[in-house]
């Protein structure tokens, strides 16, 4: 009976894959998850997150990086951080060697990486209380650390606001990347690194990342004697930057609709709240029937999706244009991306297997408005 299963599910992939138009991919940061989805299937990567290689120990050349007492210290930090990117970013594209690996940069809810002010401040009032001279690089951290503080982080210092205000961010990641692809096509590889910009809501922030990558990749390009193309597109996450997005095409190669800050951000909800009581008392009510963060919300969400669609490939015909928020990888909203005409979803490797086959069902005849559950 296994045996059968396996061989019927094998042949409902094949055929999927033989009707489906809509690429898929997966959201992956590590080497490890990169081959892991290959194994599933993915035909790239849909979003590296770079935030998750600035945890663990690498946190304190983070604060140094971004608090930066002084420049001799954030020059310091983001030296030592290089290496370590340009080895995560090297597996990544070994891993999916001959297949797009869209890199995204750092795009940081900024209270995750700050020190605690609350522990800060204590240990500084400890200090007083035992008559010991307070640290003065404690101090200097809580100051700066108070200066930074927002009260709605996600609305605050994200994505490209950081990159654009925190000096030598994105050309040490832009350097990494381009160093990585340097390195693996030396060593016989194919890389196919795209860098991808969070959190635009205005083309002119897109338009001054775009030429500071592309300065680091021309200097790259230069140094190695090696021709460093990688395509610059940008995520389509906030409603202003959907509703503007024939602007934002003239500077973006790709979109990736990154549909969990598009929903926290058209219904005001916060992603990060979704317990909360008035969310679960909506869903008893009927006011949703599932919650928008899993499923797309075609009247609202979905219409921003589609005009972004419309602006975007009538400001650049052919504009490749995917999806990386976690409704990549649910049956229904997938059925919906293919109506909208999108190219590929990308979704956690785990779901791969299913965005193939319901990419292949919604490729179905009788099925093109998508719903055909
Ligand atoms: C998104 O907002 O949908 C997205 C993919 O980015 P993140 O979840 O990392 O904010
Ligand atoms: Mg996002």
């Amino acid at each position: 009976h296994a045996d059968g299963l396996v061989d019927a599910v094998a042949r409902a992939m094949e055929h999927a894959d033989g009707v489906r138009r809509l690429g898929v991919r997966a959201n992956a940061d590590t080497p490890g998850d990169a081959a892991r989805a290959r194994r599933f299937g993915a035909e790239g990567i849909g979003l590296c997150r770079t935030e998750h290689m600035f945890l663990g120990d690498r946190r304190q050349l983070v604060e140094a990086m971004i608090l930066a007492v002084t420049d001799a210290e954030r020059d310091r930090a983001l030296g030592a951080l290089l290496p370590l990117q340009r080895r995560d970013f090297a597996g990544i594209l070994e891993a999916m060697d001959g297949l797009p690996v869209t890199i995204r940069l750092l795009d940081p809810p900024l209270h995750e990486f700050l020190p605690d002010r609350t522990e800060l401040a204590v240990r500084l009032a400890a200090a007083e209380a035992h008559g010991s001279p307070p640290s003065a690089h404690d101090a200097e951290l809580l100051d700066a650390v108070n200066r930074m503080h927002e009260e709605n982080p996600m609305l605050g210092l994200r994505g490209v606001r950081l990159g654009l205000v925190a000096p030598g961010l994105v050309a040490m990641q832009v350097r990494a990347i381009a160093e990585a692809v340097v390195e693996r096509r030396r060593a016989g590889g194919d890389p196919r690194a795209e860098i991808m910009v969070p959190l635009i809501d205005t083309v002119e922030e897109l338009r001054l990342v775009r030429e500071e990558v592309e300065r680091v990749l021309a200097d790259v390009s230069a140094e190695s004697g090696m021709g460093v193309e990688c395509p610059i597109g940008t995520m389509i996450e906030l409603p202003r930057a959907a509703l503007t997005a024939g602007r934002i095409a003239e500077e973006a190669r790709f979109f990736s609709f990154g549909t969990n800050d598009l929903t926290q951000t058209t219904w005001g909800f916060s992603r990060d709240d979704v317990e909360a009581a008035f969310f679960s008392a909506y869903l008893d009510k009927g006011i949703f029937k599932v919650s928008p963060f899993e499923t797309i919300d075609r009247e609202g969400v979905g219409r921003l999706v589609e005009i972004a669609v419309a602006e975007g490939r009538a400001a650049r015909p052919g504009l490749k244009i995917g999806v990386c928020g976690e409704h990549g990888g649910d049956p229904e909203s997938v059925h919906f991306f293919h109506s909208a005409g999108l190219d590929y979803v990308s979704c956690s490797p785990f779901r791969v297997p299913v965005a193939r086959l319901e990419a292949g069902r919604a490729a179905l005849p009788g099925t093109e408005t998508g719903d055909s559950r």
